[in-house]
């Protein structure tokens, strides 16, 4: 490790004082790591506002258990939804909230020594405006200096993925609004893809297939927790062992998932029939179904990356294996579906949904990787 130039002994010394913090700014979830203090902040990525004074009410928790349940008059927002930045307000409130809110975590010193570095993961899809406004959100919520980093760079760093050197790698961060797809070497990005397909259009998914086949509405919560209980991808196989032959592995057809294995949950929604209350049994292999289109999109994308990956990087990726993370790299069978479908090994992240998160704090540390890895940033 080397200290690099950009870095004043006066800086070095404000540092000590400060603390510097890594913000994760998900689609779904905003994580904050602190130095010496490791993740100290974990909320959804949401902002309640009134709709006539543009007032914000509530950041995170508080606001995402207003999501749908809001009077007319207050307005509850994602405000990175598709990975861009959907509300530009909304976001600077979340991002100088967050700064403000570690800033007094135990600032005994005078504030203008404690102020803070500052370094940022941002979906990749977010234009080159809109991280300028991103990092000038930072330094006017009080940071020191802030800098940007992409979260797919992010997220390989937290996973402790040499990134420096010539081998290549993949990730497939699967978050709530975006799936961003990158193959990183050198300590770049040699092929990169964010769509938006993630978490959210698989909740939106299953939210339509329960109306259309049981003519049950449910909320996007509900969906959410469909989900994340009994969500599956993978067709597990029976326990009658099928002779193993290429077809039956590539279609998925032919063995049929065991229903005693299967789970299943009891629903609530509203009949739209009748319009009342009613309850509902679901089953695994249902969500499965419902989720299919979605995770087909994904691991085409994936493949499509592949394919454009140089040749020269590809023995890497398949001794490493593709790394998942990401929320979505949670759903039972992803990494089992994914690598049947383009023949890679896949590691799924411990913790995938702090990847990014701790990436932030390891550049907070490693001046020289901050320098190689940064998007925008620096002193004002
Ligand atoms: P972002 O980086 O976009 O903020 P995250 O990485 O925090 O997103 O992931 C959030 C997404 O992961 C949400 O769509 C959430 O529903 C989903 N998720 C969380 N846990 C699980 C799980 N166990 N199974 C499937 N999806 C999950
Ligand atoms: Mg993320």
């Amino acid at each position: 490790m080397c200290g690099a130039m950009a870095f004043s002994p006066i800086n070095k010394f404000f540092s000590l004082f400060s603390h510097d913090i890594g913000i994760d700014l998900g689609t779904a979830n905003t994580l904050v790591f602190v130095k010496d203090k490791g993740i100290v902040i974990r909320e959804p990525s949401v902002v309640a506002k009134h709709k006539k004074t543009k007032r914000v009410i509530a950041i995170g928790t508080d606001a995402k258990k207003m999501l749908g349940k809001t009077p007319a008059s207050i307005l509850t927002i994602r405000p990175l939804k598709g990975g861009v930045i959907a509300d530009f307000d909304a976001t600077e409130a979340m991002i100088s909230h967050y700064i403000k809110q570690v800033h007094e975590m135990g600032a005994t010193l005078p504030r203008l020594l404690a102020r803070p570095k500052v370094v940022i993961g941002i979906p990749s899809a977010v234009t080159e405006v809109e991280r300028r406004a991103v990092w000038e959100a930072a330094l006017s919520a009080g940071a020191r200096e802030a800098y940007l980093i992409e979260e797919p760079m992010a997220a390989a760093i937290g996973e402790g993925i040499s990134i420096f050197q010539s081998t290549g790698s993949m990730v497939v961060d699967i978050g709530g609004g975006t799936t961003e797809i990158a193959v990183i070497s050198l300590g770049g990005i040699v092929v990169g893809r964010s769509i938006k397909l993630a978490g959210d259009d698989m909740d939106q998914s299953i939210l339509h297939y329960i109306r259309l086949k049981n003519g049950l509405i449910i909320g996007e919560k509900t969906a959410e927790d469909i989900k994340v209980r009994i969500g599956s991808v993978y067709q597990k196989k029976s326990k009658v062992e099928m002779p193993k032959t290429k077809t039956s592995e590539a279609t998925g057809k032919g063995t049929e998932g065991n229903p005693h294995l299967e789970k299943m949950m009891i629903i609530r929604g509203r009949d739209i029939e009748t319009g009342l209350p009613r309850s509902l049994k679901i089953t695994e292999a249902e969500i499965r179904e419902a989720l299919a289109p979605i995770i087909t999109q994904i691991v085409q994308t994936v493949a499509d990356v592949l394919e454009e990956t140089p040749p020269e990087l590809l023995p890497d990726i398949l001794e490493q294996g593709i790394l998942l993370t990401g929320g979505g790299a949670k759903l039972a069978g992803l990494d089992l579906l994914l690598a049947e479908k383009i023949h890679m090994p896949v590691v799924v992240s411990n913790d995938p949904l702090t990847s990014v998160v701790r990436g932030t704090g390891k550049v907070l540390e490693d001046d020289a990787l901050l320098e190689r890895v940064k998007v925008i940033g620096g002193l004002r």
